[in-house]
């Protein structure tokens, strides 16, 4: 089993951030202009570099979607006396249609009479469904995916989220985290550092532990 605390100082670094991006947008931007100009020399054979083309620009937008989504928490943060119960069984809701294609089951074990956290309910459910998809994602053959919550000393909350997915081998989970770092052929890279953003807005803390068994996702967040 390997462990890994998460530390802040992967996500601040504007300046690994800005080169990220420049990267990662610069390379399908120079296919996309280079199927142009092979289009005004020779027009035939059109439909292929449309698609080309169309799938570049795919690419770009959920990169900058993303991003979009990290750059929101310093413009409006709406902080409210949150009920993690409920914001959690709104995700659960909002993916079903995913796991049940992917023949995955999410059982919930809540503690009942939670006490409610200051959050911001929209970055707490992003955090959620980006932890949740990469469990999908882990578990091609489906399975379960347990969500339990506690209550830790009237002090935090601790959320895990349990899937039975093919693991994070320990050279890869020193990696994961840092913007752009992905194992999927269509991943942005983006998901874990936008989560720990979040969590470290909230005061809270990330713990992954993972084996060839399955990734468990603990979140501890203050009580308000
Ligand atoms: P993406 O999902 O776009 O690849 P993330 O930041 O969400 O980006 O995840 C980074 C990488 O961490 C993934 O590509 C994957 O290799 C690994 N990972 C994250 N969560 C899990 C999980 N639950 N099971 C297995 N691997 C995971
Ligand atoms: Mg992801």
């Amino acid at each position: 089993t390997q462990e890994l605390m998460i530390n802040s100082e992967k996500l601040t670094v504007a300046g690994q951030l800005a080169a990220g991006i420049a990267h990662e947008v610069r390379n399908p931007l120079t296919a996309i202009k280079g199927f142009l100009q092979i289009m005004e020399s020779e027009l035939k054979d059109q439909k292929m570099y449309f698609d080309i083309i169309s799938s570049e620009m795919n690419r770009i937008e959920m990169i900058l979607n993303e991003l979009l989504v990290l750059s929101k928490p310093q413009q409006i943060s709406k902080y409210s006396q949150g009920n993690l119960k409920d914001i959690l069984e709104q995700i659960v809701t909002l993916l079903q249609t995913q796991t049940n294609m992917n023949s995955i089951e999410i059982i919930t074990k809540i503690e009942p009479n939670l006490p409610l956290i200051s959050c911001d309910e929209n970055q707490l459910k992003q955090v959620f469904i980006n932890f949740l998809k990469n469990s999908i994602e882990a578990m091609p053959k489906g399975g379960a995916i347990t969500i339990e919550v506690q209550s830790k000393n009237s002090e935090s909350l601790i959320v895990r989220i349990v899937d039975q997915g093919h693991g994070i081998p320990e050279h890869i989970l020193k990696k994961i985290g840092t913007p752009f770092f992905t194992t999927k052929e269509n991943g942005t890279g983006l998901g874990l550092m936008i989560c720990n953003q979040i969590i470290e807005q909230h005061k809270g803390k990330i713990n992954i532990e993972s084996c060839s068994k399955g990734t468990t996702i603990e979140i501890d967040l203050p009580v308000s």
